[in-house]
């Protein structure tokens, strides 16, 4: 039996998790599928809610301070993909995809998925679900199928570097509102296009949108789809209810998987000290 915490996922969440209990005097393990700090921040623009920063940060330079803090506190992150979380008499039993990990206090920050669009099945082009992996790609134009505040900070990444794209929501206006939409607005790469669905992708891999109704297809994009994320609690067959406590004792949720879906970063730090509390106060 391992007695060390078990953090799952390091993105903002689990890795402040990881550093209060280091400095409440534990030795916390701390996982994640890529190896990486940092979760869905690679993503993020421009963060300009966090207190701290008065100017504003990129993600990636968050994800730099996130690093340097686990360096200070010789915190590593060992990558590994939890498969299943299995309660037992002893507390539980983590699989990962080459190895099982039994301990009694478990903090999982897994984070979200994208919620898919059925309509997308079967794909015959790549569907990007995050701007991270599109850039590597380097298109020359994208279709962002979704309005909310993540759909707004993808389109302005991709028009940073002169990459035209349409912004396609389904309402009259957007989910996102302030300065997200007044940026896209001024911007001459962004074309916004309200009342527009996706209708599907052609055989020849070609996506197309009804636009109020008009057929509209955007030969040569790549699709980016941000129509929402949901909960990994589902995956371990964990009920998302809000609540950092879980059936089992021992067994805390923190950050954007317990909020069910997309947050923000303050709240995903903020969940991780707390689920640290919490972890470190349950006896075993
Ligand atoms: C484009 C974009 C812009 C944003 N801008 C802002 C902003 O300006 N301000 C703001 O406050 N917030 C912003 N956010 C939100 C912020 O990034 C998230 O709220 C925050 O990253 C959530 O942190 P988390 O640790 O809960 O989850 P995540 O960051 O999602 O991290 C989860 C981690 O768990 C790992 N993981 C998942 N499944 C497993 C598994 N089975 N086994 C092992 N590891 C696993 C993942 O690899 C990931 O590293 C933005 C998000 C996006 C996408």
């Amino acid at each position: 039996m391992c007695r060390k915490i078990i953090i799952v996922g390091a993105g903002p969440a689990g890795v402040s998790a990881a550093v209060q209990l280091t400095r409440l005097g534990h030795k916390p393990r701390l996982f994640d599928s890529t190896g990486h700090v940092g979760g869905l921040l690679v993503n993020a623009r421009r963060i300009e809610n966090y207190p701290g920063f008065a100017q504003g940060i990129s993600g990636p330079e968050f994800i730099g301070h996130l690093s340097a803090i686990l360096a200070r506190w010789k915190i590593d992150v060992e990558q590994a993909h939890l498969q299943t979380i299995t309660p037992d008499d002893e507390g539980f039993s983590l699989t990962f995809a080459q190895k099982t990990v039994k301990t009694s206090r478990v903090i999982l920050a897994t984070g979200t998925l994208p919620i898919e669009l059925p309509e997308l099945k079967p794909a015959s082009i790549r569907i990007f679900y995050e701007v991270a992996p599109l850039l590597a790609a380097q298109p020359r134009e994208v279709l962002i199928i979704g309005g909310g505040e993540a759909s707004f900070d993808y389109a302005l990444s991709l028009a940073d570097r002169a990459i035209h794209v349409t912004l396609a929501f389904r309402g009259e206006f957007p989910r996102a509102q302030g300065v997200l939409v007044f940026e896209a607005m001024e911007n001459p790469f962004i074309t916004l296009s309200p009342l527009t669905v996706l209708s599907g992708i052609s055989p020849s891999g070609v996506p197309h949108v009804l636009q109020n109704g008009v057929p509209i297809e955007f030969p040569g994009a790549a699709l980016l789809v941000a129509t929402g994320r949901r909960s990994t609690c589902s995956t371990f067959s964990l009920p998302c209810d809000g609540s950092p406590f879980t059936k089992h004792r021992g067994l805390f949720i923190a950050g954007d998987m317990r909020l069910g879906g997309l947050g923000q970063l303050g709240c995903a730090v903020g969940d991780g000290l707390y689920a640290a509390f919490l972890a470190a106060r349950s006896n075993p």
